[in-house]
């Protein structure tokens, strides 16, 4: 199944290239009170809200011209992989601009980092620079979204812990500070056109995706090439923290990253999740 929340946070099923209306399933969600549990609620629930999700039939409306937000309203965190494609390691390596001076070493010695959730948004909502005069690059990457509670899962058991994926954007600028503080600014983590289920996609290691900013293709790859896999990402992030439906995984980015300018257009695209499209703003 393929979910959005689009416009005003309605919920939509996306029936090719349409969306069908089922926000009314929402009011089958638990009456939740304070404090709220941890995780997105609609993703804790979705076992038991697919039947009534594949059944509703809303409201149709083109998938074109809906407003598209972050199919994920809600997650108690952002993990990103740095530096988990060997070609984007060697040309970090290579540039000053990408290195400031520093030896770059590949995922296995750097571990994850975190992006504040406040950067997450929707590809409707489109990317704000911000940042004075530092260079802000895009960086293409299959994202995974967990779907049950779990610490120390092991790797061979990873996949079922995974509810489903999505494609994402970890805006990065360029810079000395620390990675987390350079890649939390508003708007720095896109997230779409939509969340699909993991049992629509056979081997979340060997899909193709690129991106093409005012279309010039920047970046184009195969996530056969992570150095750490999906099920690894999902070891390692729940080795020190407890993972919960919803938390989200931006698994890495190949070579090719460049700096995005007020007025960029940008497509981006992961085999079998959609084609991502986003403006940038200065
Ligand atoms: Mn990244």
């Amino acid at each position: 199944m393929k979910l959005v929340r689009f416009n005003d946070d309605r919920l939509g099923r996306v029936d090719g290239d349409e969306v069908v209306d089922v926000t009314d399933v929402l009011n089958r969600l638990p009456p939740y009170r304070w404090p709220f549990p941890r995780g997105d609620q609609l993703i804790t629930n979705l076992p038991s809200l697919l039947g009534p999700l594949q059944q509703a039939n809303g409201k149709r409306e083109k998938l074109s011209e809906v407003k598209l937000l972050s199919p994920i309203a809600n997650p108690d965190k952002i993990f990103g992989a740095a530096l988990n494609y060997r070609d984007h390691v060697d040309e970090s390596n290579a540039d000053a601009a990408l290195n400031f001076g520093n030896q770059i070493a590949a995922i296995e010695k750097n571990g994850l980092f975190l992006k504040a959730n406040s950067s997450l948004v929707g590809p409707s909502e489109g990317i704000s620079l911000g940042f004075g005069d530092l260079r802000v690059d895009h960086e293409i990457e299959l994202v995974a979204i967990i779907g049950k509670t779990g610490r120390r899962i092991d790797r061979d058991h990873a996949l079922d812990y995974v509810a489903g994926y999505s494609v994402g954007l970890d805006i990065s600028v360029r810079g000395t500070q620390e990675r987390t503080f350079r890649k939390s600014a508003d708007t720095y983590a896109v997230l779409g056109p939509m969340f699909v289920t993991a049992d629509e996609i056979a081997d979340p290691n060997n899909l193709d995706f690129w991106i093409e900013v005012n279309g010039e293709r920047r970046q184009a790859s195969n996530t056969r090439y992570l150095i750490f896999n999906v099920q690894r990402l999902v070891e390692l992030a729940s080795s020190v923290c407890t993972l919960y439906p919803g938390d989200i995984i931006y698994t890495g980015t190949p070579a090719g990253v460049g700096q995005l300018l007020g007025g960029d257009n940008i497509v981006a695209t992961v085999d079998g999740l959609g084609v991502l499209r986003t403006e940038v703003s200065a």
